[in-house]
């Protein structure tokens, strides 16, 4: 069970080769045997994962599964899933226990997937090593002194030492593919709108999306087949006709022009990572494609302009922690002011409460005009940057990330060095356009990601392209070997 694709464990599922609650044991043993030493996950709930399996077992006993009856996937914690604990990595919702179910988790629920689990993360999603984790570090399963990277760490760590078979991420500026590649598996952020953002707890709006984590691209169609709905509960989701992202998995991609920015191989590149980049690029021209040379002027803006627009949306939508609604309340306090003083102080990490000052900084009378505004403007110029690149090549590529794996501790006390760690991400999240990490090789025992960067609603087109690469690499079958 631990080396099969979801489509592979659909089919022996349907075959009776195992039963979704024999196969949702597995996992859950999987989990309690290497949990203590990973820490992907927050919170499981054995008892109703194997309640969820034995419905599925029921359905597919009775002829009418679809493909994802039975097949058991982790949850990152940001997503709300009725019943369950839902922390978004923080103290301030240790005890939240979520009332209602997030579209992302209905839509498995009524695909007949099994909630296995929810997967630790960053503290509302802020952070590239999963190191600020109200609920300790996560990590990397190819060596434990290692981040796994973030902010879905957690779900990066359980996917790549195969605790699950797949997991839910969400990307805001390379929380799937930063991870993705810092593991060794294949990550997907789509475009912004195509997944609905409800449910799933507001870091930056104008720039979150959920994606698929999984070994493989094919696994991660399997997925957006589910994860893709146009719901009317998310104001910015699109209208978008439902596409089957497995059908165009096998067409040919002979003839394909592969932009390569200039700016994504200057300085700050591990030179061993551009080696394993540039192969990769040799490998899909051994294919058939087509190299052309491009580039995008503003890209060096994107770390800039994020660090005004996300900390600006994170400080307006982190204002509902009050210790009133919901969430965690101080013990004692004086008054009202000194309650909400206490609560979000104790309550918030020390990455979130910088992130709401910055925010809250921009956003200020006398200062909205010189920071928000300008980093909107901009935000338009990298967009273009895109537009223009993409009349001259189907698809971008280059690095996920500019180094493999760091040390935990190595970057945790150096705000700027650990947002470098999305130099090559950010920028598709602030054009709303969709990317994906695929494993490429390994520097020094550690995995690296190769980038694919597609046009608007091409994640079709986007997980062939990867898809094909992998029919003809091993890289994104390898397992750790200190996890048996
Ligand atoms: N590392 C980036 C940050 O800290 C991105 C996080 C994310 O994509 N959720 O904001």
């Amino acid at each position: 069970m631990l080396n099969l694709s979801l489509k592979q464990l659909s089919q022996q599922l349907r075959e009776k080769a195992f039963s979704s609650e024999e196969l949702t044991r597995f996992f859950l043993d999987r989990i309690k045997k290497h949990n203590d030493r990973l820490n992907a996950f927050i919170t499981i709930n054995e008892e109703e994962s194997l309640s969820m399996a034995k419905k599925a077992d029921i359905t597919i006993a009775n002829g009418n599964q679809s493909l994802f009856t039975g097949i058991p996937i982790a949850q990152k914690d940001i997503f709300c899933a009725d019943g369950w604990r839902t922390t978004c990595g923080s103290k301030m919702l240790e005890n939240f226990v979520a009332p209602y179910n997030a579209t992302v988790i209905q839509n498995f629920n009524d695909a007949g997937a099994i909630n296995l689990g929810k997967t630790n993360m960053d503290e509302f999603a802020m952070g590239s090593s999963n190191e600020t984790s109200y609920f300790g570090a996560v990590k990397n399963p190819w060596n434990l002194e290692y981040v796994p990277g973030g902010s879905s760490g957690g779900s990066a760590s359980a996917v790549a030492a195969r605790l699950a078979p797949a997991a839910t991420g969400t990307d805001t500026g390379g929380s799937i593919r930063q991870p993705a590649s810092l593991c060794g598996f294949t990550g997907l952020k789509p475009t912004y709108g195509l997944v609905s953002r409800y449910g799933m707890i507001a870091f930056a709006s104008s720039l979150d999306q959920a994606g698929p984590m999984a070994p493989s691209a094919e696994d991660c169609a399997m997925m957006l087949n589910v994860m893709a709905s146009h719901d009317i509960k998310d104001s910015t989701s699109l209208p978008h006709p439902k596409e089957d992202y497995m059908t165009s998995l096998g067409d040919s991609i002979d003839g394909l022009r592969i932009g390569i920015p200039k700016e994504f191989f200057g300085e700050g590149l591990d030179s061993e990572v551009q080696k394993i980049i540039e192969d990769a690029i040799l490998e899909y021209q051994k294919m058939g494609a087509e190299i052309v040379d491009i580039s995008l002027p503003n890209s060096e803006l994107a770390i800039p302009v994020y660090y005004v627009i996300a900390p600006a949306e994170a400080s307006s939508n982190l204002s509902r922690y009050d210790g009133v609604r919901y969430g965690y309340r101080t013990k004692e306090y004086d008054d009202l002011m000194d309650m909400y003083f206490k609560t979000r102080q104790e309550g918030f990490g020390d990455e979130v409460k910088r992130r709401i000052l910055i925010g809250t900084y921009v956003l200020s009378a006398g200062y909205y005009d010189a920071y928000y505004l300008k980093a909107q403007k901009i935000r338009q110029l990298i967009s273009n940057d895109f537009a223009q690149a993409f009349q001259k090549c189907d698809v971008i590529m280059g690095p996920s990330a500019p180094s493999a794996a760091f040390k935990a501790g190595e970057k945790k006390e150096d705000p700027l060095a650990m947002y470098l760690q999305d130099i090559y991400t950010i920028s598709t999240n602030l054009a709303g356009l969709p990317a994906m990490s695929i494993p490429a090789g390994f520097t020094k025992d550690l995995p690296v990601g190769l980038q694919l960067i597609g046009n608007y609603f091409s994640e079709g087109h986007l997980l062939n392209v990867a898809h094909q690469f992998q029919l003809s690499t091993e890289w994104h079958r390898k397992i750790p070997k200190e996890i048996d």
